[in-house]
């Protein structure tokens, strides 16, 4: 629409100057005026497929399955193979990577300034730009907001531990705050209301905060012209009028999709985050908002694929919600992870009966009823002498699960037992009844009491305006570029 309004009116000024003003057009497609940036935190590929085979079967269609560009993103820090979300997320919003547990400072910038020479510059980041040019910037996590991920989007900091001053960071009338956020970020959604509250104080829902300064930024942040909620009824009351906006959900991370239900203020789900973050920030200067589903990461770490997937299920259907609400002619949209976890899908487990190509003679109950096509349960496979199907064995003939780890808390120790009669308790030292129990802790390698990232390349799924870039293998600085040219910045 853009370009065919200056053609006609190119058209008044003379034959010449259309001839030379439209080539230049063609070469150079009108910017994208809004851009979203979903991040899956520790959403590798191998739990991409996982959260595919659970939720829309094997062969389906994820919505990030949908988008027409795509590349593989590599992830190494400044000082590390395998990262920690710091560095990546520093990388994927400002182009430049950095040393592990450092926000938004360059290689330069060691974690905790361990050698005492100081911190190097400051990157800049795509939020910063786009306040520069006068658009809207929404940050929204299931995390605490203060977390390494969304902390990148705000924060310049060589410690991502320490959470009280990050919060600062955001807070435009605090003198450590982050100029470059001229206004300040117009919306931020997430957990980590324990870092806005004093330690003498307890929140909405009973928990105690963390700040040792004795100050109350809840308070504070409304005073600098922002509106605060934190349950939701406040959040669905949220309308364009309300930005700036401060929306708090839990003291630490909000839950796990899945245990969502159980929340006592009520939190939105991250689908409704992402429509209401959308509906706020969308006008006529147009927007940059970073979505992170926050919690796959953690779910990971405790070793519970079950809902490292489902909160990655619920990813989706934000990123789905985006797509159907947004003209992609003038939107871009991107979906990453920034680092993947050791979590695998082994063995050579059947497809549930109903897909199989063949008839079977036989199959146990728990194949034949398995849910979600099988994933969370034994590995099966087919006798091709009999056509029986029954639970794969190790060397040793104990049957093991489709999902696997290559470490964490999930280790047994000693010799394998039979999953389906494993007296291993699962999350939060939980009975559980087997590999399906949404508790379950699947089996992991090496002894450790959190799973740990892994460093094999990610996937970024692009599309809408500017997202034909999207291609080859790339370090995943390649997010900042890709973004910075689809705005024309
Ligand atoms: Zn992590």
């Amino acid at each position: 629409m853009h370009s065919r309004n200056l053609t006609s009116a190119l058209a008044l000024c003379g034959a010449a100057l259309l001839t030379s003003e439209s080539a230049a057009a063609q070469s150079t497609p009108s910017p994208a005026k809004n851009v979203i940036f979903f991040v899956g935190d520790g959403m590798g590929v191998s739990t991409v497929t996982a959260t595919r085979i659970y939720s829309v079967g094997v062969a389906g269609k994820l919505a990030m399955d949908k988008f027409p560009y795509v590349a593989l993103s590599r992830t190494y820090s400044a000082d590390t193979i395998t990262p920690d979300s710091a560095p990546t997320m520093s990388a994927m919003v400002s182009g430049v990577n950095t040393n592990n547990g450092v926000l938004g400072f360059g290689p330069d910038t060691e974690n905790k300034d361990f050698l005492h020479d100081g911190d190097g510059l400051p990157s800049t980041n795509v939020l910063e730009l786009a306040k520069a040019h006068g658009k809207r910037v929404g940050v929204v996590s299931t995390a605490r907001i203060t977390h390494a991920t969304p902390a990148a989007c705000y924060a310049h900091i060589d410690d991502r531990d320490n959470e009280n001053a990050i919060a600062l960071q955001a807070l435009p009338t605090d003198p450590t705050y982050n100029p470059k956020l001229l206004g300040g970020v117009d919306l931020l959604f997430g957990g980590g209301r324990q870092f806005f509250v004093p330690t003498t104080v307890i929140d909405e829902e009973g928990g105690s905060g963390s700040r040792t300064d004795g100050r109350d930024l809840r308070a504070e942040f409304q005073t600098a012209g922002y509106s605060y909620v934190w349950n939701a009824t406040g959040f669905a009351a949220l309308g364009a009028a309300d930005l700036p906006v401060l929306g708090l959900f839990e003291r630490s991370h909000m839950e796990w999709e899945y245990d969502r239900p159980t929340d006592l203020g009520g939190e939105p789900s991250i689908v409704e985050l992402t429509s209401k973050a959308i509906e706020m920030l969308d006008g006529p200067q147009g927007y940059f908002l970073m979505v992170e589903g926050g919690r796959i990461d953690h779910a990971h770490h405790a070793g519970n694929a079950f809902r490292a997937i489902t909160d990655a299920e619920a990813l989706d259907q934000a990123i789905a919600a985006a797509v159907a609400s947004v003209n992609l002619d003038e939107t871009l949209i991107l979906v990453t992870a920034d680092h993947s976890h050791v979590f695998n899908i082994a063995g050579y487990p059947l497809r549930p009966v109903a897909e199989l190509p063949y008839a079977v003679s036989s199959a146990p109950a728990e194949y034949l009823n398995a849910p979600h096509s099988g994933l969370f349960s034994l590995a099966y496979d087919v006798n091709v002498t009999t056509g029986a199907v029954s639970a794969f064995g190790d060397k040793n003939g104990v049957p093991y699960t489709t999902l696997v780890y290559g470490n964490g808390p999930g280790y047994r120790g000693g010799s394998r037992v039979d999953p389906s009669t494993d007296p291993f308790l699962g999350l939060n030292s939980a009975v559980v009844s087997g590999p399906t129990d949404v508790n379950y802790l699947q089996e992991a390698a090496v002894p450790m009491s959190s799973e740990t990232h892994a460093a094999e390349e990610v996937a970024i799924y692009g599309i809408g305006r500017g997202a034909a870039r999207l291609r080859g293998t790339v370090k995943n600085t390649a997010c900042f570029a890709l973004m910075k040219t689809a705005f024309g910045f």
